[in-house]
């Protein structure tokens, strides 16, 4: 395994494999690796000959200088953690090896970047277009690999390769649970023991919504996700929506044909969580 700090070197190395027809799989990320980031690894090795991944804090996407400030690093245990799974080179750039200038770029997703994080983190998806597109152009990648933990931006990314032409593949992958249900974070270690008890309460309540589609609307079943949330004490919903999986548009009716999909982002003291599930019937 290969970590490479500066493009120039990388891409040569890149293309030096792509000359020789190695297939590209590619896991972007901001550090802090837990297992949720190492299954995304393991299942680019499966599929591509060379897996690449990146650890990059992308400043663009931060709307809140704190959040950037406090977002966790630990990019030697990272590395460390890499060795034997897969991953064959971790890049590792510096903020101005990514924006040698200042991306002005705005991208038009249309109505995708204005619901759920889109609308409570204003400029956070065009950060997170203009740096993946950036890695895109730098790695080449045949195959790249989200988490639908993340699930907006797995839509978005789909979008943006789509409205760029580019060609590369855009793959989505099971989220990761710890034992109690709380989707995989590198957030989670920012939580005290305490917000981090019950901060399996937003999981082990949307899997409990799951069960309840067919005793109420799917309107009474948000407003029952969000006072069942809400009552603990720890806990601060932002929003739940479920949302059909390509326009992320409001679900209203249970017998839409659509694959739907319950998104939710909840505040843990000045943490902020965000978790989905899939409410197909
Ligand atoms: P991040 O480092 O948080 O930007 O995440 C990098 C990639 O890992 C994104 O595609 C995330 O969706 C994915 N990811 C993060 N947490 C999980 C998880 N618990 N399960 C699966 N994928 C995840």
């Amino acid at each position: 395994m290969k970590v490479i700090e500066y493009k120039a070197e990388f891409q040569k190395e890149l293309q030096n494999l792509a000359n020789k027809n190695k297939k590209i799989g590619f896991v972007p990320t901001m550090g802090a690796l837990h297992k949720g980031h190492i299954s995304l690894i393991q299942k680019s090795s499966s599929e591509n000959d060379i897996t690449v991944v990146s650890i990059f804090v992308n400043p663009t996407q931060f709307n809140d200088k704190n959040d950037l400030k406090n977002y966790p690093r630990f990019i030697d245990k990272d590395i460390e953690l890499l060795k034997n799974k897969g991953c064959d080179f971790v890049f590792t750039p510096s903020v101005k090896e990514i924006y040698p200038e200042q991306d002005d770029r705005i991208f038009d997703f249309g109505d995708l970047d204005k619901v759920m994080e889109g609308k409570h983190r204003q400029g956070h998806f065009n950060g997170v277009a203009q740096v993946v597109s950036k890695l895109f152009d730098i790695v080449k990648p045949n195959i790249a690999y989200f988490g639908k933990k993340d699930f907006q931006q797995y839509v978005i990314i789909k979008k943006m390769v789509n409205m760029l032409n580019m060609p590369i593949q855009i793959k989505a992958c099971p989220i990761v649970r710890e034992n109690d249900g709380l989707a995989m974070s590198s957030r989670n270690i920012l939580l005290t023991a305490e917000q981090r008890k019950n901060a399996s309460f937003i999981s082990n309540t949307l899997f409990k919504a799951r069960n309840l589609t067919n005793q109420f609307s799917v309107k009474e079943l948000k407003d029952w996700v969000i006072n069942t949330i809400n009552a603990n004490p720890f806990l601060n919903v932002e929003y739940f929506d479920i949302v059909d999986d390509v326009e992320l548009k409001s679900i209203n009716d249970w017998q839409k044909k659509n694959n739907k999909v319950g998104c939710i982002a909840v505040k843990v003291g000045k943490n902020r969580l965000i978790d989905n599930v899939n409410f197909n019937l």
